[in-house]
């Protein structure tokens, strides 16, 4: 690892008296400014600006820190430990196109920019996302996690056949060395077809014993390796949902009850989550299952503790949260959405099972209801709240990793006319899931790093709401705080994202005003 890197390297200096550096800390001055909005009786909308003013302190030192996936031998875990290694040691590979130069092309936060402002001539300005603020480097994250199947690392690499042979045939010897610790496995949970790999599993039948027994893992592996920081994040494979049980997994007191008494309702990704949430360690869900039953949520509540989930965003879905989002912003009323997917890999298998698809289904769905709400003159009581919104999914094993996703988009235009949109998108699933894992680990871990306050309160500090919605923007369905309506839309997403880090460094909100052009 680079000590700069380390160290948090920046190349934004902010001339401002909004931002400031004392002992360490960055604190800057932030003037929150929205409108509430009521709408009266003859169709009226009254709006009141609001303005709250907020300090917001953020460490600018960036700590040793680990990821710990669940699922590490997997598709998705096998192609990210890779190309971490290939990307630190410097490996490049042959492809039939020649020689290729490890990236992390796909990860907003390593090959993405962001606007800053505008130069003297009022053109746009942008930096690398990674270079505003102090954030975790990729190449220094300390890789372990459990699977149920005994593979080293180098054999799941090759399992998995996503990456290059001449990549592979490279970073065999540091994947060796690599062996995923056992997990738990409820076999009811996750496809029958996946029994044949559960070989490395934790033993006993107690559920308290399996909590306690991923803390001391988590313990053990941040002591081994030095870390001041570990991140979990679920690469598993998509389990069933589990059925929300009043007295059961309603509460925290009653989740924790249920796992003592090892109720079967509790499955091994909740356990996971939770033994997290008790010591304070982020975790996020990235397959689809309702791994943050209510007690979950609420157990981190108490313990202001980070989650965030679920299910990565990452081919299809990513495309209709901007799609969507579009044609209804476009005034233009999407009547049916068909996506078909086939894939070929072990997430495909998995999800040949109708529970497991069900979990999928529901995530996949979920993505446009923000959208419909958001527009009453297409969507509403005379034309109808909903629109036909069908999933498909396909086991093919031809086609491995390269899951092909088609969608159409049929919409109803001006004066009764339609519209057709076909999309054919070929995914390479693991490739595009891959620079997620290194996003929500980088950005859970940055917010690990921010506390704010009501500015002249006389508040303490504290921590961001535990629910992280900023990650939304890598995930299908969003978890949001209880009461509050996830955002879908990926501009919306990614909007947020950028003005918290501005807000951070004492800038305003992006705007695209441009008055330096539009004005005399
Ligand atoms: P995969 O099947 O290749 O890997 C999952 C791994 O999890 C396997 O090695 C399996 O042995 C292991 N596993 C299963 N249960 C476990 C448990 N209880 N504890 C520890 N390990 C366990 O799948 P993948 O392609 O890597 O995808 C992983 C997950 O991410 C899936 O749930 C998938 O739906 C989700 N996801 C993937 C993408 C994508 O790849 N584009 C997008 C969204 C969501």
């Amino acid at each position: 690892s680079t000590p700069e890197v380390l160290s948090g390297y920046t190349s934004v200096k902010v001339l401002s008296d909004k931002a400031k550096i004392e002992d360490g800390f960055l604190i800057s001055d932030y003037i929150y400014e929205n409108a509430t909005v009521k709408r009266v009786p003859g169709g009226l909308y009254e709006v009141t600006p609001t303005k709250v003013d907020y300090q917001f302190k953020l460490d600018m030192n960036v700590p040793k820190t680990g990821l710990m996936m669940v699922g590490l031998g997997g598709n998705n875990g096998s192609t990210l430990t890779a190309t971490i290694l290939a990307n630190r040691y410097g490996i490049n590979f042959r492809t039939k196109q020649g020689i290729q130069k490890p990236n992390y092309y796909g990860s907003v936060t390593q090959a993405s920019t962001l606007k800053l402002g505008v130069d003297e001539d009022g053109n746009d300005v942008y930096a690398p996302f990674n270079e505003i603020l102090p954030m975790l480097h990729p190449n220094d994250i300390v890789i372990g996690g459990w699977d149920i199947n005994s593979a080293n690392l180098a054999d799941a690499m090759a399992r998995s056949k996503v990456l290059d042979y001449d990549l592979q045939r490279q970073v065999a010897k540091y994947m060796a060395q690599i062996k995923p610790l056992p997990s738990i496995y409820y076999p009811d949970f996750i496809a029958a077809n996946q029994s044949d790999r559960a070989d490395n599993l934790i033993d006993g039948d107690s559920k308290w014993d399996h909590v306690q027994r991923i803390r001391q893992d988590i313990q053990e592996f941040k002591a081994k390796n030095e870390l001041e920081k570990v991140i979990v994040v679920w690469t598993a494979n998509t389990e069933r949902y589990a059925e929300i049980i009043p007295g059961v997994n309603d509460t925290a007191e009653n989740l924790l009850s249920a796992i003592k008494s090892s109720h079967d309702e509790v499955a091994p990704s909740t356990i996971f989550a939770v033994a997290c949430i008790l010591d304070g360690v982020p975790f996020i869900n990235g397959s689809p299952q309702n791994t943050f039953v209510p007690g979950c949520v609420d157990l981190a509540e108490k313990n202001k503790s980070f989650i965030g989930g679920d299910d990565f965003k990452s081919g299809q879905t990513k495309i209709k949260s901007v799609l969507a989002q579009f044609l209804v912003d476009a005034g233009i009323r999407p009547l049916s959405i068909a996506s078909y997917n086939h894939l070929g890999n072990n997430d495909g298998y998995n999800l040949s099972a109708p529970q497991q698809f069900r979990s999928k289904e529901i995530s996949k769905k979920s993505v446009v209801d923000d959208m419909i709400a958001s527009n009453h003159i297409l969507y509403n009581d005379e034309k109808g709240k909903t629109i036909d919104h069908c999933i498909v999914i396909k086991y093919l094993p031809a086609v491995g990793d390269s899951k092909v996703a088609m969608d159409e988009y049929y919409s109803e235009l001006m004066m009764g006319g339609h519209n057709t949109i076909s999309i054919h998108n070929v995914c390479e699933d693991s490739l595009l899931a891959s620079p997620l894992i290194i996003d929500l680990t980088v950005i859970a871990e940055f917010f690990s790093r921010v506390t704010y306050k009501k500015a002249d309160s006389g508040d303490d500090f504290e921590k961001f709401y535990p629910v992280l919605s900023v990650l939304s923007y890598w995930l299908k369905a969003p978890l949001a705080r209880p009461g509050c309506e996830p955002v879908n839309g990926l501009n919306k997403q990614r909007t947020a994202l950028e003005n918290l880090l501005r807000a951070f460094i004492g800038l305003g909100p992006q705007n695209e005003l441009k008055l330096e052009e539009r004005l005399w």
